[in-house]
């Protein structure tokens, strides 16, 4: 029997949709689960869903969690991605202790762990690279020689980095040693290495991948491409497959390459070798270049089960436990299209801030949906922003699209902000849809992606007022003394009465007019401003203070009792207060006391859920700092400077 070789149990050191992903595959495979999991995640989903728990006080501890899993008796460690799973020693360790690591081996870890050594072992193995520097010498002079002799734009990338972090593009020498200084800073905080490397930058690219498997028999096979080329902050948002317009000689040529690299580090396990696509000339099959190979199981790789009918956690598992490939690469046949759509709790009107919080509401359906959280669940500000992936699989690309873009119309979050609206905007922009974007695309649309400042959605703003209508406004009584519906000059004498009030749209005022009518009451824009119908029906949720409406993908908040005037923005930007938008942890101070600054200079960057903030003078003058260092954890609102007025 083949089971019999299997693992009895397995422990996954990492959390949130990951873990509740692997979770179901392994006990659908009879293993029993072991969760580990940090203090701050006590009681989260995924430690819900496992057999067994076991706490530790970081994902990032190595020697905590290999105590756990030998204290649990763990035969099998699965690390997810992100955290853990791409360090060797980690692996290492685990090996020692005698618990199989569902991974590659340390050394295939080694040897393509950082982005330098495996560009170099790529480039002698005859797969193309770009120009550029991935060697040892660190001094800011030469690496600013190399930059020149490549030719500006370049891009400084971290070694060691991952998660699009410690990437920075230079256009010209002057920007270069800022450039440089900044990418290190980030690596060294986020990878504990801050050498670099310098690469040619692609004008027009395509981020294409082909998800790899081996196992230690000695078989390799691709199993595929993604494309990943819908990204903001170098972060993938979108992932689908087939790649749109890739040629099939293209793709026999990049998944030849995949499958060579993985070769030439016998590698075991799932893997993604990740290629640039130059789309300016066409993606002829000299247009491609391996960028880095991901030595684990990738975010975006249910677009490849969905492609293929395959469980790649089963595979994972089967290949750790050393069984033999499941299917040969003939007997590896793709149908149709899939796509994959990442939401997150950010705030696409407000720079992408990360938008922690408890999810009041949540309702995804129609398409397959991982995700690591439930409704009533708490989006936690210290790890990233995902809140689920929605995959859609159809016969055709297109078909696929309009199956994710009805499944996310449908969509349901409320409480933290979410980019469900902007994700559909993405994924009805005409360049998509025609397979004619880059990796610059979101970046280079903002505005057209309503990815900018919005003006409030009407139609929300009436249906949360007529929600909170019999709150503000009790209902027309027979002639009760201090009914509103009594006043009469507030009302037209003949035809139906009105009523004016205001309420405040997200946080500011609007003037609105309740109108009483033989047929009941409604409320309408006091300007006469009419709100467009909504294609399917708000969903509005009363809070403490006020109510939460979510239409078309956006949330709005309305609130019918008009605050204080000059509230807490309002203040800061007279006071000069430069406050943390987000909960997060300084990572850079610019600005000591007493500085003069210009208005936007930037003077301090505070970092969250994976993401650098830049927080810039609100106007010119000296600075006064509030007391807190680099490394500080800060909450939202918090004053981290003052900038006192000119003299
Ligand atoms: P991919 O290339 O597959 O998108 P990333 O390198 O962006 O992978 O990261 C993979 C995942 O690992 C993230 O989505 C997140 O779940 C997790 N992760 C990575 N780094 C961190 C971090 N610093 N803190 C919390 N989670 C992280
Ligand atoms: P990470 O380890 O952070 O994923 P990658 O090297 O894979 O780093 O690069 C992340 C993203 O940055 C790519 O998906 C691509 O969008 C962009 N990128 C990387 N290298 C280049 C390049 N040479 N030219 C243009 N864009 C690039
Ligand atoms: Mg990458």
């Amino acid at each position: 029997m083949k089971e019999a070789r299997l693992f009895a149990n397995v422990l996954i050191a990492n959390r949130g949709e990951i873990a509740c992903r692997i979770i179901a595959t392994a006990r659908r495979m009879g293993l029993k689960t072991i969760a580990l999991h940090t203090p701050t995640d006590r009681g989260a989903l995924f430690t819900r869903l496992a057999d067994e728990t076991v706490e530790t006080p970081s994902y990032l501890d190595a020697a905590a969690i290999v105590t756990a899993a030998k204290a649990a008796g763990a035969q099998a460690l699965h690390p997810g991605y992100g955290f853990l799973s791409e360090n060797a020693d980690f692996a290492e360790y685990c090996a020692l202790e005698g618990i199989a690591f569902v991974g590659p081996s340390p050394e295939a870890m080694r040897a393509m762990g950082l982005k330098s050594t495996a560009k170099a072992l790529m480039a002698r193995a005859g797969a193309p690279v770009l120009p550029g520097y991935h060697g040892d010498n660190q001094t800011p002079k030469f690496l600013k020689e190399r930059a020149y002799q490549v030719g500006y734009p370049v891009l400084i990338k971290a070694i060691a980095g991952g998660g699009g972090r410690g990437i920075r593009r230079v256009d010209n020498h002057v920007e270069f040693e800022n450039a440089l200084e900044s990418a290190q800073r980030e690596a060294q905080a986020a990878f504990g290495d801050g050498r670099v490397l310098i690469e040619k930058l692609i004008l027009s690219p395509r981020h294409i991948e082909v998800q790899v498997f081996g196992d230690s028999h000695g078989n390799v096979v691709h199993l595929y491409e993604r494309d990943c080329s819908l990204q903001r902050r170098r972060q993938k948002l979108i992932e689908e497959s087939p790649a749109p317009g890739l040629p099939a000689p293209t793709r026999r040529a990049m998944t030849d390459a995949a499958v060579m690299a993985a070769k030439s580090v016998g590698y075991v396990g799932a893997g993604t070798v990740e290629f640039i696509v130059d789309a300016s000339k066409g993606l002829g099959r000299d247009c491609f270049f391996f960028l880095e190979m991901n030595t684990r199981l990738q975010v975006e790789h249910p677009v490849t089960e969905a492609l293929l009918g395959l469980d790649l956690v089963e595979w994972q598992l089967r290949v750790a436990a050393g069984e033999k490939l499941p299917l040969t690469q003939e007997e590896i046949v793709p149908h149709g299209a899939a796509v994959e759509a990442r939401v997150n709790a950010e705030d696409p009107e407000t720079g992408f801030l990360p938008s922690p919080g408890r999810l009041r509401v949540l309702r995804l359906e129609g398409v397959r949906v991982d995700s690591g959280v439930e409704e009533g669940d708490e989006i936690s500000p210290h790890y990233d922003s995902l809140i689920a992936k929605l995959i859609a699989h159809a016969d055709t690309r297109d078909e696929a699209l309009a199956k994710l873009d009805a499944a996310l119309a449908r969509a349901v979050a409320l409480g933290p902000k979410t980019n469900i609206a902007f994700l559909r905007a993405l994924i009805s922009a005409p360049e998509f849809q025609a397979g004619l974007h880059d990796t610059g695309f979101i970046d280079a649309h903002l505005e057209q992606l309503g990815a900018t400042p919005q003006p409030p959605d009407a139609c929300a703003a009436l249906a949360g007022l007529a929600a909170l209508l019999p709150q503000v406004l009790p209902a027309p009584a027979p002639a009760a003394d201090g009914d509103p519906w009594s006043v009469t000059d507030a009302f037209e004498l003949l035809g139906p009465r009105r009523l004016p009030f205001e309420a405040r749209v997200n946080g500011k005022a609007e003037r609105f007019v309740a109108i009483a009518h033989a047929g009941g009451q409604e409320i309408a824009f006091a300007d006469r401003r009419a709100a467009p119908a909504a294609a399917i029906p708000p969903t509005v949720l009363a809070v403490e203070d006020g109510v939460l409406v979510m239409n078309g993908g956006r949330q709005t908040h309305v609130a019918a009792a008009l605050l204080d005037e000059g509230d807490g923005s309002q203040a800061s930007a007279s006071d000069g207060a430069v406050t943390a938008p987000m909960h997060g942890r300084l990572i850079a101070l610019d600005v000591g006391d007493g500085d003069e600054v210009q208005p936007g200079q930037r003077l301090a960057v505070l970092e969250a859920m994976k993401m650098e903030h830049a927080l810039t003078a609100p106007r010119g003058g000296r600075v006064t700092l509030a007391g807190c260092k680099v490394g500080d954890i800060v909450e939202m609102g918090a004053v981290i400077l003052r900038v006192g007025e000119r003299p």
